[in-house]
């Protein structure tokens, strides 16, 4: 017997999702799955990617959303384009320089869990920040062609070229003195390939808690990379138009105001009203020992936890308490729907389900129903990962699969440049002439 989605078709799937969403159900913008996932990375050629990636126009890949999904991993997008384009370091060294901050960024997560939330290190400055994004800025009319354009993209497209990104981050932190962690929200909500690690410390970067100073830009710098798509026609005030040490001076002198307080942060968030959860009715289901917990970032039939129980049930789990506190742009939502079907259609497990709830108690439901007794994980960063799999120990039998490493660190990752010296033989299989430290 097989056992498919009791909580589809999708109709049905988005009523139960109703509040963890933002936005009408419409035709998403991007395919999810690892079908195609593995069809974009096979079409891709980085042989331009270091030559023109820092400009908007650049040949990147924008496989970022299927990474941070889970449809690919970073090895296997690292082996394939190794064994692809052998013995090529004009083709593949800078790609995989870039690639190996995907992994620099979740070893921080792993490293500081639930401490990514605050600042990682004492800011740079004495600015005084915000707790609210100003109104103009939600509704992407700030009257600035460029900042209202990358809005427009994030809000449509969920996606920015790095570049953008570090503009918008920039112009919100320090040229709004909107806090970093609502601008990350603002990206994780929107962005296909909005995740924790990447997301926290790239805000963190720019506003100089994770970096040794703070990060901006001027007109020039958004003009000669956006190849003046903005600024050729602009007629707005800009306030990026001046020199560095200029802007340096009219966003960061002269400040007396007092830093941000952690604690008063942290009674912030944990105020927050935590919503009613819902329950799954889970019609009747074949009896299984084991079941597999398929996580956000595991979404492929060859992760390990899946891979090693072809037999088990396998469950994927809204974690509906904290969409409800910060809902996916529909977008994102069809995102990984599309990736859900793609899955479940490649799975050889005759039991395939979709909860939606809080993920420990919607689990421990189903494994009491399946009669399971021991739960499979991959293992991930994302402390809400290792969390569950903690909860879920008091009544099974947990195995979490370890996920093969990109490169093994085993040192506190406080700077890239530091980490790319020690890990770049791994990632390359050579050492690289010069290890150039910058983020863009
Ligand atoms: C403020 C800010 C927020 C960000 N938020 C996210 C986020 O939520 N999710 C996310 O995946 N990335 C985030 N990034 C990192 C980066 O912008 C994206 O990974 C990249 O733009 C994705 O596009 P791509 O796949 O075409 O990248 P490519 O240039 O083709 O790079 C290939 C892969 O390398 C990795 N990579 C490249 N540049 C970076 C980088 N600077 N940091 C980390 N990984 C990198 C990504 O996995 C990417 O898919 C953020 C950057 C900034 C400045």
């Amino acid at each position: 017997m097989t056992t498919t989605d009791p909580a589809g078709p999708r109709a049905a799937l988005l009523d139960r999702l109703r509040g963890c969403y933002l936005g009408d159900p419409r035709p998403g913008t991007l395919p999810g799955g690892r079908t195609e996932a593995l069809r974009q990375l096979r079409a891709y050629d980085p042989a331009a990617y270091c030559r023109t990636r820092n400009h908007l126009s650049g040949t990147v890949s924008r496989l970022s959303p299927y990474l941070r999904h889970g449809m690919l991993s970073a090895v296997e997008v690292r082996d394939y384009l190794k064994a692809r384009f052998p013995n090529d370091p004009a083709r593949l060294e800078e790609f995989l320089r870039q690639l190996a901050w995907r992994d620099f960024f979740e070893k921080v997560l792993a490293w500081h869990g639930r401490g990514l939330d605050d600042d990682l290190e004492e800011p740079k400055h004495a600015v005084a920040r915000s707790a609210r994004i100003p109104l103009d800025v939600l509704a992407g009319d700030t009257g600035l062609p460029c900042v209202d354009g990358m809005l427009r993209e994030l809000f449509t497209d969920g996606y920015l070229h790095n570049h953008a990104r570090l503009w918008f981050a920039a112009y919100l932190c320090h040229f709004r003195g909107v806090r970093w962690q609502l601008g990350a929200q603002l990206f994780r909500q929107h962005l296909y390939d909005g995740d924790l690690a990447s997301n926290s410390c790239s805000w963190q970067w720019v506003e100089g808690t994770f970096a040794s100073k703070p990060y901006f830009m001027n007109k020039q710098n958004v003009a000669t990379f956006s190849g003046g798509k903005w600024c050729d026609t602009c007629t707005a005030k800009c306030p990026f138009d001046a020199d560095y040490p200029e802007l340096q001076h009219r966003l960061f002198a002269g400040s007396t105001a007092p830093f941000g307080s952690r604690s008063a942060e942290r009674e912030a968030r944990n105020e927050a009203d935590t919503p009613p959860v819902s329950s799954d009715d889970i019609g009747p289901v074949p009896t299984a020992t084991d079941l597999v917990w398929v996580h956000d970032a595991a979404m492929s039939w060859d992760d390990a936890a899946l891979k090693a129980n072809p037999t088990a049930a396998a469950a994927f789990a809204f974690d509906e308490p904290a969409l409800r506190v910060e809902p996916w742009a529909y977008h994102r939502l069809a995102f990984v729907l599309d990736g859900l079907d793609d899955l479940f259609a490649h799975l050889p497990n005759p039991t395939k389900l979709t909860l939606v709830g809080d993920p420990a108690e919607r689990l421990t439901a189903l494994a009491r129903q399946l009669g399971a007794t021991t739960l499979h994980v991959s293992e991930h960063p994302n402390p809400r990962v290792a969390e569950t799999a903690e909860q879920l120990r008091s009544s099974f039998r947990v195995v979490v699969h370890p996920r093969p490493a990109f490169a093994e660190y085993p040192h506190e990752p406080k700077r890239f440049s530091r980490y790319w010296e020690k890990v770049a033989p791994q990632v390359l299989g050579y050492r690289p002439k010069s290890s150039k430290r910058m983020h863009q």
